[in-house]
């Protein structure tokens, strides 16, 4: 392997710059070329005559050219006329380089694809791709294949590489021959050749729809694959061990006996099981699932109240200050009482007073632990961790998640999300992961009633600002997210800021934002807390955490453009007092179809299950994971509502396992290189 090879991490010839963007696309190996699949195809493997083109369908002309010219109407373009024996093409390029002017001399002889529409002179095509034919040039025999790619990377480009990665690498099956026979699944490497080189086919859907047994094949494998990461991660936890923490009662009892209300039947529910699985000689792997505000912190503290009956100390981790403050000083009134130490852990305390908190941790002084990363630096080492929660666990990177639990040999886990993801998903996604639902809140929330404004009635809302505020209120304004662009996103905050405060000069206005040194932020936010700021103009930043309970109003601006545990999580964060509660969703004229639909979700629903259901419906898995969980293994292609090929990839699992241990690992190493480390977090 040549030097340069090396450094590209694998795929041969590659230089360093390409080798770094096709990282972006997951490309390290031959083997991740070979299952990087077309999105669809073109066919070039005939050519249509101009007199049959058909407006809107993609189809190949040979024609010649007449001729080419600058025009100026309407503005400065390159028209060029051509023909075949059938009729005339005019070829219009609205941008183009003087390169493409000359290669369209007349008499040229061109080969041009793209979609024809009929146009006032006749029949054009915008933009399309053409390239002058050689005498000897034959029509290509197999379909050509449009792939997923990334700015910077052609098609071209990742078509050559592809097609050398197939001469290159190893194709053999790694299903025993019998079981593929009697699943009638098609051999590996006929179907990744058909796929990325399929022969001229009469109807191109079958392979577009992804119904073609090459298809078939491909989504087995990656369920197979995926199956059998699951089972490897289980087996290892089964392997290890962990504490038992007999749930004696002693301290559960009284915190139940000291709390001002009942646990929920679904908290009474959530807390067996977690208690159960504390009582197992393996690591518990938790997701506890509840919608904001349904109560998971009591739900948490009697998890490490179980492990202090043990002798073990427990540590909950969350993604911001304000929240973990939260945390600490709901946990610390309820434990504190109870002659339990708990000890509190950010980057914001002083070298001195952090020094005191790692001492306390270090000696096992405190019982309980409560913080934001700043748990995981490498000074903290604990007592005798048995527990470790992380709320909010999409916030956090892989390695975070994993830093925490390496704080103790083998602790127990367990995950907090308000962000409820399906159960089979949770559990298809999530390496090997059992999860827990409180899919009930608390008795006595006042509901948020929603509403959906237009934009042209912005000036209505202004003033119903005015009148919250002016009965005692509270309130969030929300600035619209532009994923694209930071800078933007910064720029629109502080003119709708500036906005505000101009047109609502007798009230406290704040302004928070992603850009804000963290103490700053910390300022602001604990100036709405204290009640001082009136109205808190925001990016998303407000998304998790702060629990204002004064504040009953939130407008959210181009609404259209959140997602749908985005908007539910933002809406969470009023309704939390004992006053009538509203979210106002501001968006802007034409909605798309797609943006109509999330936002009659949301208006129309409460529960976040619901809502989380209902994305998935409208999204699909794969996108409605992708948002939460940057870096897990997604299925790419492969649809988990495939329920047979599910299950027939989860029995195949069992028996390889069992018989061909050597092939299972094959497999896994094709589909997952240097993934699998995901699967444990
Ligand atoms: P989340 O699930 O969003 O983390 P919290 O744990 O912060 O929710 O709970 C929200 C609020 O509800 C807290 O003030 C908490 O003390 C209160 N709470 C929790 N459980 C109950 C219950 N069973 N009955 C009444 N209030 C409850
Ligand atoms: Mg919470």
């Amino acid at each position: 392997m040549s030097a340069e090879a090396k450094k590209s991490g694998g795929i041969p010839g590659v230089a360093l710059t390409l080798a770094g963007k096709l990282e972006k696309l997951g490309l390290r190996s031959d083997n991740d070329l070979i299952l990087h699949l077309p999105l669809r195809y073109e066919d070039e493997t005939r050519i249509t005559a101009v007199c049959d083109a058909l407006p809107g369908v993609a189809a190949q002309f040979e024609v010649e050219v007449v001729s080419s010219e600058i025009a100026f109407r309407p503005r400065r373009q390159l028209v060029c006329r051509a023909q075949d024996a059938s009729g005339e093409l005019i070829l219009r390029f609205l941008n183009f380089y003087p390169s493409q002017q000359k290669a369209l001399q007349p008499y040229t002889r061109l080969r041009v694809f793209g979609e024809v529409r009929g146009g006032f002179f006749g029949t054009e095509m915008i933009h399309p791709r053409f390239h002058a034919i050689r005498d000897d040039e034959l029509l290509p025999e197999a379909l050509t294949p449009v792939y997923p790619t990334t700015a910077g990377v052609g098609q071209g480009t990742l078509r050559k590489l592809i097609a050398a990665a197939l001469t290159r690498a190893d194709l053999a099956d790694t299903l025993p021959e019998p079981l593929r026979t009697q699943l009638k699944l098609a051999d590996f490497g006929d179907s990744v050749r058909t796929l990325h080189h399929p022969p001229p086919v009469n109807d191109i859907e079958s392979i577009e729809t992804r119904t073609e047994p090459a298809w078939r094949r491909i989504c087995f494998d990656e369920l197979l694959a995926q199956q059998l990461s699951l089972r490897h991660a289980h087996a290892a936890r089964q392997a290890r061990g962990a504490p038992v923490f007999h749930g004696t009662g002693a301290l559960t009892k009284r915190l139940l006996a000291s709390l001002p209300f009942r646990l929920t039947k679904a908290q009474q529910r959530v807390g067996k099981e977690i208690a159960a699985d504390l009582a197992q000689p393996h690591p518990m792997q938790r997701l506890l699932q509840g919608d904001v505000g349904s109560g998971k912190t009591v739900v948490a503290a009697l998890a490490m109240l179980q492990a202090a009956e043990n002798g073990y100390q427990a540590a909950l981790m969350a993604p911001t200050e304000i929240l973990a403050e939260q945390h600490y000083r709901k946990l610390a009134g309820w434990l504190v009482p109870l002659g339990i130490g708990v000890a509190w852990m950010a980057s914001s305390l002083k070298k001195k007073d952090k020094a005191a908190m790692v001492q306390l941790i270090t000696s096992g002084d405190a019982t309980i632990v409560v913080g934001t990363h700043a748990l995981i630096e490498d000074d903290v080492a604990f007592h005798r961790l048995g527990l470790a929660i992380v709320d909010e666990q999409h916030r956090f990177g892989v390695r975070q998640r994993l830093a925490l639990k390496q704080k103790a040999v083998s602790p127990h886990q367990l995950t907090m999300s308000a962000t409820p993801i399906p159960r089979t998903l949770a559990m298809s996604y999530y390496a090997d992961l059992d999860v827990s639902a409180i899919d009930e809140l608390p008795p006595g929330r006042t509901p948020i009633l929603t509403k959906l404004v237009s934009a042209a009635r912005r000036d209505e809302v202004t003033s119903r600002v005015r009148d919250a505020c002016r009965g005692g209120r509270q309130v969030y304004w929300v600035c619209p997210l532009i994923e694209e662009s930071e800078t933007l996103q910064l720029k629109t905050a502080e003119e709708t800021f500036e906005h505000l405060t101009r047109d609502l000069p007798e009230l406290r206005i704040g302004l928070v934002h992603g850009r804000l040194k963290s103490d700053e932020k910390a300022r602001v936010m604990a100036a709405f807390v204290a009640g001082e700021v009136q109205v808190l103009v925001a990016t998303t930043v407000i998304e998790v955490g702060v629990d204002v309970p004064n504040a009953s109003l939130m407008v959210i601006e181009h609404a259209e453009r959140f997602g749908l545990a985005q908007l539910h999580q933002l809406r969470g964060r009023v309704g939390r007092g004992a006053h009538e509660s509203a979210c106002i969703l501001l968006f802007a004229q034409p909605l798309s179809e797609n943006a109509r639909q999330r936002l009659k979700i949301i208006f129309e629903n409460s529960d976040g299950f619901e809502i989380a259901r209902q994305d998935l419906a409208l999204r699909g898995p794969g996108e409605f994971i992708g948002a939460r969980q940057s870096g897990m293994p997604l299925l790419r292609y492969a649809d988990l509502d495939d329920t047979t090929l599910v299950e027939q990839a989860r029995n195949t699992a069992e028996t390889m396992l069992r018989d061909q241990p050597d092939l299972a690992e094959r497999h896994l190493r094709r589909w997952m290189a240097g993934r699998e480390h995901f699967l444990k977090a």
